[in-house]
């Protein structure tokens, strides 16, 4: 499995450890954003979080697109 964004740079000595979650490309540990995500559940009127945290992967790309305003 290759990174898409070695690709891009025309790397190819990187080998990729997950897949983002956004596009669903495969990103390599440099490129990977891993993030703490807390789920919220529906309880009665409100919300409530759950008490650990989810783990969710995205790509430098996708992390770009979320975070710059
Ligand atoms: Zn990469
Ligand atoms: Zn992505």
């Amino acid at each position: 499995m290759r990174c898409y964004d070695c690709l891009q740079e025309a790397r190819t000595d990187t080998e990729g450890i997950g897949v983002c979650s956004r596009c669903g490309l495969a990103t390599c540990e440099n490129h990977a954003h891993v993030r703490q995500v807390h789920i919220s559940h529906p309880a009665g009127l409100g919300r409530t979080y759950g008490a650990r945290a989810a783990r969710r992967v995205v790509c430098r790309t996708c992390d770009l697109a979320e975070t710059t305003h």
